[in-house]
């Protein structure tokens, strides 16, 4: 028996197919090939840089669905199905919107996949695949087992190990697909099984992408105690209010921490509240402190901002950009504020009428990468797509690139963060131009 994993792609460019220079390893189809019985021959082919050999005979076709690929995902599931391959998917779009993947699909996986993985395998070895398996969510990489990372090699990934400590968020922002799916709670892994996992890889330099590493203080110091000795670097993606607390900023840097993606999401305190950004609020002063603590850490940030909140103007967009630049991040997202199915700002705006692209923005042929998909309040939906993209290239340009480097606690502090800080951003700012405007689907 065969079964083959698929990452899909976001889409095409115009005139051209899009290879994503930045890939990095499908960490959860690793994870999934790991709890697969050792008899049966798994194959991965990930759509981002390969074309997916449809006519090789295989068992079952599992896809995994994030929002932005789900219209690609629902293309190779239709290819798939002509040729009588039955199609499971699984990931987080399906499970916030299953009654859509349900309509793509022989089968779903709603949920964390790993309690019930096994059984939907079983099921498909007696050909009796169900409609659907539904499994707890925060269940994560059960009894040890470690992803099968040697299906990454010769697929060119950026080189860095992803791996994951824990999942989920105890924080509720409103425009946040996992504070939906995990319903507020942080599942943490047993730090032994990480610890084990770190050793079965041979990098020096792993990304845990947990949703929130520091949503729960204390398990990650217990983390970074263990980390230390390792001598590794790595970086994640953590709350701001992780710069409200000394000891553990303290442990980050000693345990090899050289960044993380934060969700600085807006420069005012209203737009922080519109969206329940909890972890922002506290003491709000434009950040002054927070950067200051980043900074004096060692830390290249990667700072993520959202953009068209009700109170954001073209003005407030251009003022976020220079908040940007004066904080010389590493990396900085302007993303546009997304509703995401399912979340409370795709409810809300749903009930204002905000809606554009029929509120199915993902499937829409007319929907492009890195446009507006509602109707801000102060800017029309093409105000806010150019100045978002505005932002991004002026922030990705040379004079502005020059500039942020230029600091001797961050970029400058040794060869590697040097090499690290140009290393990444030429390839982002290949990044913003090969994808902006791009069409979701290869058809
Ligand atoms: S802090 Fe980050 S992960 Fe947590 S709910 Fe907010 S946006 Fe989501």
């Amino acid at each position: 028996m065969r079964i083959t994993f698929i990452k899909p792609t976001i889409g095409r460019r115009e005139h051209s197919l899009y290879t994503d220079e930045g890939r990095m390893e499908p960490l959860m189809l690793a994870v999934l090939a790991g709890l697969t019985p050792p008899d049966i021959d798994v194959r991965l082919y990930d759509d981002r840089m390969e074309t997916i050999p449809l006519d090789e005979p295989t068992d079952l076709a599992a896809i995994t669905v994030e929002t932005y690929t789900a219209r690609r995902a629902y293309e190779i599931a239709s290819d798939f199905r002509a040729r009588g391959v039955p199609v499971i998917l699984g990931g987080i779009h399906p499970t916030l919107f299953p009654e859509e993947a349900a309509r793509h699909a022989d089968s779903l996986l709603l949920g964390d996949a790993e309690t019930i993985w096994a059984q939907a395998v079983h099921d498909l070895s007696r050909k009796n695949l169900q409609k659907r398996y539904t499994g707890p969510p925060g269940r994560a990489q059960l009894c040890g087992s470690l992803p099968r990372r040697d299906l990454f090699q010769g697929k060119g990934y950026l080189p860095v190990t992803l791996m994951q400590f824990s999942r989920g968020c105890r924080f509720a922002c409103t425009f946040c697909s996992v504070s939906e799916y995990f319903g507020r709670k942080h599942y943490i892994r047993r730090i032994d099984q990480v610890l084990e996992e770190i050793a079965a890889q041979k990098r020096r330099f792993l990304f845990f992408v947990d949703d929130n590493i520091a949503s729960d203080r204390v398990a990650l110091k217990d983390l970074c105690r263990e980390l230390i000795p390792l001598k590794l670097h790595w970086v994640s993606q953590a709350s701001l209010d992780v710069t409200q607390d000394p000891e553990l900023m303290k442990l980050m840097q000693e345990s090899g921490n050289a960044g993380n993606v934060m969700g600085f999401e807006s420069i005012t305190a209203e737009s922080l509240r519109e969206s329940r950004k909890a972890p922002n609020l506290r003491g709000f002063s434009r950040y002054e402190k927070e950067v200051e603590t980043l900074r004096d850490h060692g830390m290249q940030t990667w700072a993520a901002f959202t953009l068209g909140h009700d109170g954001d103007t073209r003005d407030s967009i251009r003022a976020t950009l220079d908040f940007a630049l004066e904080g010389r991040f590493a990396f900085s997202a302007f993303n546009i504020l997304m509703p995401y199915p399912n979340t409370p700002l795709y409810r809300r705006l749903a009930a204002e009428g905000r809606l554009l692209y029929d509120g199915c923005w993902w499937l829409h042929p007319a929907y492009r990468f890195n446009s507006a998909a509602f109707v801000p309040r102060r800017m029309t939906p093409e105000e806010l797509t150019e100045e978002c993209h505005r932002a991004r290239t002026v922030y990705s340009s040379l004079p502005a690139l020059l500039k942020r480097f230029s600091d001797v606690k961050t970029h400058l502090r040794s060869l590697w963060t040097a090499a690290t800080y140009w290393r990444y951003n030429s390839i982002f700012k290949r990044e913003v131009v090969k994808k902006h405007g791009m069409r979701f689907g290869l058809r």
